[in-house]
């Protein structure tokens, strides 16, 4: 399927907007910034799958001028700050998962937004009151919650261990999409109506994306000049420029003193970052989480993100039982219950580990995945929330099942965007960034085109010595991101990653279970309804489900016998009921790559290969 995703105003000269405003005189069939999308693309050559048709068609020139999949990548991301500002930016961090051909491994770079050095244990108290703040408005646009951002540092990092081009190179289609412009669809308006009172809070911020008092109209033309003069800077000085000097002094200025409105009611606490703490940001080279499904080694991301134990630890569950052989119903129980389980883990051992131990080992073990299992009912949905497993004591064998349940309150939001790349080497990158919440903190350092995270509203809520991602000076909250990376006989079949908060987890899975297990295409596996269970309770004390209203429309009854209590999705803060704007490529038999991204969801992806074939 082809769709016309941007329409360029009817209007003679399209009105342009942004930091500078300009007449755009050219006739809609010759403007560059008119793309054509398709969630789906299959052929030769490399292949690039994002939220967004510039975005994708940045990383593809990249891979057509002979870069490889990692300067691709960084090409595709960096677009993707331009063109889904409150999804993704160097105001944010993210996890970068790479599979390098030559020697046949999967190696990941953590960077992920860090606490401030000073940030205190009691950060979401608040002093007046001595009484926690409001995770909304105070937490979610404030200064306290900003992480030292990762991006920036990510591509870097990337680029230097397996790239060809250099940061400056790597810029270029990025720079030349913000001073362009790209044409604006109705998500980009609705996230930006979504976020009105938070970005109206700063004067940075509403000159940039609500210009004239307004978001942006559908077909309109946006442009980021300030953003391209930032990445100019980046490319010219290197990150440097990023996390020293008068940028870096600016972006701990805005998060010490937010620069709001005076006519602003929010709050907009100030936080702790300081220059230091930005100079002494690094990101972390990490090994990959690895499990075994079905014969395929499945490689995922460590902590700090939860992503590669809590797949992985499902999968686990999950490979004890044959999924194929049963009824949809009965194998989706079975997928929702393994999830469940994974999560009561999660909670309790999962944080950044240069803070906690955390048992990564034994949380992918499969004899630990195979005494979980043991508490899985194969007819009846648990009716309160799993308790979690002993990581010290596991031998394979059922103990006694727990009598009582522990359960988490979840703040994470449905931000974040991923992408897929694949080169003609074979080379393969899953990569997810974010800026947290879609807007982020809501705070544009002023005259610098990005907005900050608020990465740190991830740390645990509520202070407690015993909780692995309770809030630590230095410390990397805990993330649920997981981009994967499956491999056959040591070559690719699937790379896959999604956005969704703590739902990202269990996107990832159910495409997994649902590719390999249930006999769908990859396209019809991202396609399909979702449910998510990460072992949550209503204010009865009853575990429940969060599911897509299609979800529950086609399977609601044939679940129903097995007492699974199944909550509509929506969130508080948008008016999307969708989990997970995913993305991913699959490696056919035949040597074809397979690009797909979501079709519907978030207004649809982008996916294309190199060069096409039928
Ligand atoms: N904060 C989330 C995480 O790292 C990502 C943001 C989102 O997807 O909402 O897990």
């Amino acid at each position: 399927m082809t769709t016309l995703r941007h329409r360029v105003a009817a209007a003679a000269g399209v009105l342009a907007l942004g930091v500078t405003a300009g007449a755009v005189a050219a006739p809609a069939s010759a403007d560059p910034r008119q793309t054509t999308k398709s969630p789906t693309a299959v052929g030769f050559g490399g292949a690039v799958t994002t939220v967004d048709a510039d975005a994708t068609a940045a990383g593809l020139d990249v891979l057509r001028k002979g870069g490889n999949a990692v300067d691709a990548a960084v090409a595709a991301a960096a677009t993707l700050g331009v063109t889904e500002p409150y999804s993704a930016g160097i105001g944010g961090g993210g996890y970068f998962v790479y599979y390098d051909a030559k020697t046949r491994t999967v190696q990941t770079i953590d960077g992920r937004e860090t606490a401030p050095a000073v940030m205190p244990h009691d950060a979401f108290i608040d002093p007046a009151t001595q009484k926690p703040y409001n995770f909304t408005p105070q937490l979610v646009t404030s200064g306290i919650s900003v992480g030292v951002p990762g991006t920036a540092a990510t591509w870097q990092r990337a680029l230097e261990r397996w790239g060809t081009l250099d940061l400056g190179e790597a810029l270029k289609p990025a720079i030349k999409v913000a001073d362009r412009g790209f044409v604006v669809d109705q998500t980009f308006r609705q996230q930006t109506l979504d976020n009105k009172l938070r970005f109206e809070a700063f004067p940075a911020t509403s000159s940039l994306y609500l210009p004239g008092g307004d978001a942006p109209q559908v077909g309109t033309i946006f442009q980021n000049h300030d953003l391209a003069a930032t990445y100019r800077l980046l490319g010219q000085q290197g990150t440097s420029a990023f996390y020293t000097g008068p940028l870096a002094q600016e972006i701990a200025n805005t998060v010490q003193n937010p620069p709001k409105s005076p006519t602003t009611t929010l709050p907009v606490p100030p936080g702790h970052m300081t220059a230091a703490d930005l100079a002494g940001y690094t990101t972390i080279d990490r090994a990959p989480t690895h499990v075994n499904y079905r014969g395929y080694d499945v490689y995922g991301m460590a902590p700090s993100s939860s992503g590669g134990t809590t797949v992985g630890e499902s999968l686990n569950i999950l490979d004890t039982v044959n999924l194929s052989e049963m009824t949809v119903p009965q194998a989706l129980h079975y997928y929702l219950e393994s999830s469940a389980l994974a999560f009561a883990d999660r909670g309790k051992y999962v944080g950044d580990p240069a803070f906690v131990n955390v048992p990564t080992q034994a949380l992918t073990d499969p004899l630990f995945g195979k005494e979980r299992a043991c508490q899985i009912d194969s007819n009846k949905a648990t009716q309160v929330p799993f308790m979690p497993g002993d990581v010290s004591n596991f031998d394979g064998v059922c103990p006694a099942r727990p009598a009582s349940a522990a359960s988490e309150k979840d703040t994470e939001n449905i931000s974040t965007t991923n992408l897929t790349v694949a080169d003609k080497w074979g080379n393969v990158v899953e990569y997810t960034l974010t800026i947290e919440q879609t807007g982020g903190s809501g705070m544009v350092v002023p005259g610098r085109g990005f907005i900050l995270n608020n990465e740190l509203t991830d740390f645990s809520a509520v202070w407690s010595a015993s909780d692995p991602n309770r809030i630590e000076p230095g410390k990397r909250p805990r993330s649920s991101i997981s981009p994967t990376i499956l491999l056959e006989d040591g070559r690719p079949f699937l790379a896959l990653g999604s956005p969704g908060g703590s739902t990202i987890i269990t996107t990832v899975l159910q495409t997994i279970v649902n590719r390999v297990d249930l006999g769908m295409t990859t396209p019809e596996a991202i396609a399909e309804p979702r449910a998510s269970d990460r072992n949550f309770a209503n204010s009865s004390g009853h575990a429940f489900v969060t599911a897509e209203p299609g979800f529950i429309a086609k399977y609601g009854s044939a679940l129903a016998p097995f007492g699974h209590l199944l909550v509509p999705s929506g969130d508080a803060f948008t008016s999307a009921a969708e989990i997970g704007a995913e993305t991913a490529i699959e490696f056919l038999p035949d040597g074809r790559t397979l690009a797909a991204a979501e079709p519907v969801r978030r207004g649809g992806g982008s996916a294309m290969v190199v060069t096409p074939s039928p």
